[in-house]
């Protein structure tokens, strides 16, 4: 179990360092962020060994459960939908909420943080695909949206977070690992549009340090496109058996 973990994140990291040289970007601006949801602290807590330091969590209530055994010396980022009446239980948990996508959210992380002498950092959800099934903030909202969070205290916002449309297999770039032509996907690079019209904005309590793209099929077209955080979860850990 232990050495499928290890090899999974090697493999992983030399894939990332791979699709930086070809994209003439630096390997330390991309941070692998394990996506945990199902995986059992235990397993978790494997990655320590392997040099990653920060995960990704979905579920409030799962957190909840896994966390008095998770080693502590991981950040804790929170990825999945947040309810606005569970921000309570995670504020003093986590070191960022990547999945934020209204404007009452910010409201109530803004007012716990606070509380507790808090700045939380925040990435805002993009809705890239215009999916229904999908939360987010839509594109073209996008400006205003963060225009307007931006003005809550207790809360700063670092960047921008995607899930994009699952692309069908034929539409993804073939080749062997050694001589893989990443074929950026479209809305990866939308999304890096957009994170410089912000910053071109020069919004106050506004920075644009962090892209968080790409999951266990796509992350080497996710950081030729700029991402600096991607998700893998079964890439890492395998398929997840949900109870
Ligand atoms: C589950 C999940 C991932 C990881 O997905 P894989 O396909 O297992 O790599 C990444 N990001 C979020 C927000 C997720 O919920």
């Amino acid at each position: 179990m232990a050495d499928i973990i290890i090899e999974n994140v090697a493999r992983i990291k030399e894939e990332v360092i791979g699709a930086c040289a070809q994209a003439g970007r630096s390997s330390g601006e991309v941070k692998i962020v394990p996506a945990t949801k199902t995986v059992s602290p235990e397993r978790i807590n494997l990655l320590l060994d392997c040099g990653i330091d920060t995960i990704g969590e979905n579920r409030v209530q799962e957190l909840m459960e896994k966390y008095d055994a998770l080693d502590k010396r991981f950040h804790i980022h929170f990825i999945g939908k947040l309810q606005t009446n569970k921000v309570k239980y995670i504020i003093d948990k986590v070191e960022m909420i990547q999945s934020v996508d209204s404007l009452k959210l910010c409201a109530e992380i803004s007012k716990r943080a606070k509380a507790i002498g808090k700045c939380m950092e925040v990435l805002i959800e993009v809705n890239i695909g215009h999916e229904e099934s999908k939360s987010g903030v839509m594109p073209e909202e996008l400006l205003k949206f963060v225009e307007e969070a931006a003005k809550y205290d207790g809360i700063k916002i670092v960047g921008l977070m995607v899930i994009p449309p699952a692309i069908s297999s034929e539409n993804r770039s073939e080749g062997s690992d050694s001589q893989k032509v990443y074929n950026c996907g479209a809305y990866f690079k939308k999304v890096k549009e957009l994170s410089l019209d912000i910053l071109n904005k020069n919004i106050d309590n506004v920075i644009m340090r962090e892209l968080s793209m790409g999951m266990s099929s796509d992350y080497c077209e996710a950081v030729s496109c700029g991402a600096t955080i991607i998700r893998p979860g079964r890439a890492i850990f395998g398929e997840r058996i949900y109870k």
